[in-house]
């Protein structure tokens, strides 16, 4: 390949002897017919060299602490997702968490009443609490996932504070991002919609006005241990409505109210948990993906 850039150099030597010289604005430039004479002689020099760097080069550095180079052609390609017609749908990818039409694959928690057997509410395309129900939980588990799930508030005001459509998105049943009707009702900030409940409060309150939608997509990273003992915190990566709440804020631990947080060793996986707070907040176009690695061979 060396050789190969020589003799290209070369080309463009030549082309520019033979050149009438012009000089424009102060630089010499090739005339016409030399610079035909570089790109036909530029063609053949890279299909006799074989060169095409249309899918990499092989003649770069070596990525610090990785097997391929800068622009690697033999690195692999990311899978091919692809998006959702509308902003805000799942991608090809995600497992539908619920399909706007039944609770398949969610079961609640306080009877342990198993999949399919959920007592929440099912609407035109939303899911709603019903009071004293229980927490509904995925069947499925998840570790690190990326999260979409839009929620609403209930349109009756009822309620302050803490007492104000609350509900929450138990990352791995176990940290709460506080789901509130934040709109104009005063609450300590560690506890208002979006915060990481009790520990970190939202970067912004952007919540809608009380009964309009809601969205969060939320990356999470669960926490890793070795022999019990804590390696890594869990993360956590929130926006609501668009907007950026927390970017990868480590969780002090588990949720807890009107205690400290801390970790105990935890399951790689666990369900996502939603809450039963006993307001009857809504819930709709809920969808997951488990975070991929760089590099995976292509499929
Ligand atoms: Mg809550």
């Amino acid at each position: 390949m060396q050789t190969c850039d020589t003799l290209l150099g070369m080309n463009f030597h030549a082309a520019r002897g033979r050149s009438e010289k012009r000089r424009v604005d102060g630089r010499w430039r090739l005339s016409r017919s030399a610079s035909r004479l570089f790109l036909a002689t530029a063609f053949l020099t890279g299909i006799l060299c074989g060169q095409n760097h249309d899918l990499g080069y092989e003649d770069t550095p070596i990525l610090p602490g990785l097997p391929y180079r800068v622009h690697d052609p033999k690195r692999p390609h990311p899978p091919v997702v692809s998006p959702a017609k509308d902003p805000g749908g799942a991608p090809s990818d995600a497992i539908v968490l619920f399909n706007g039409k039944d609770l398949s694959e969610w079961h609640t928690t306080k009877d342990d009443g198993g999949a399919g057997n959920s007592p929440w509410k099912v609407g035109d395309g939303y899911f709603e609490v019903v009071p004293k129900a229980g927490n509904l939980a995925t069947n499925k588990k998840f570790g690190n996932f990326q999260l979409h799930i839009e929620w609403a508030s209930p349109t009756q005001i009822t309620g302050t504070s803490q007492e104000r459509g609350n509900s929450g998105v138990f990352l791995m049943g176990k940290f709460e991002i506080q789901v509130l009707d934040s709109y104009h009702n005063p609450t300590y900030a560690d506890g208002q919609a979006g915060s990481i409940y009790g520990q970190w409060p939202p970067l912004a309150n952007a919540v809608r006005p009380t009964g309009e939608w809601n969205s969060y997509d939320i990356v999470f990273e669960a926490p890793r241990f070795a022999g019990g003992k804590l390696l890594e915190p869990a993360y956590i990566t929130l926006f609501l409505n668009g907007i950026l709440l927390h970017n990868r804020k480590a969780a002090m631990g588990p949720t807890l109210h009107r205690e400290l947080a801390h970790y105990e060793a935890l399951p790689a996986e666990d369900s996502l948990v939603l809450q039963d707070h006993g307001n009857r907040v809504r819930y709709r176009n809920v969808w997951i993906r488990r975070l991929s690695s760089y590099d995976l061979p292509e499929k």
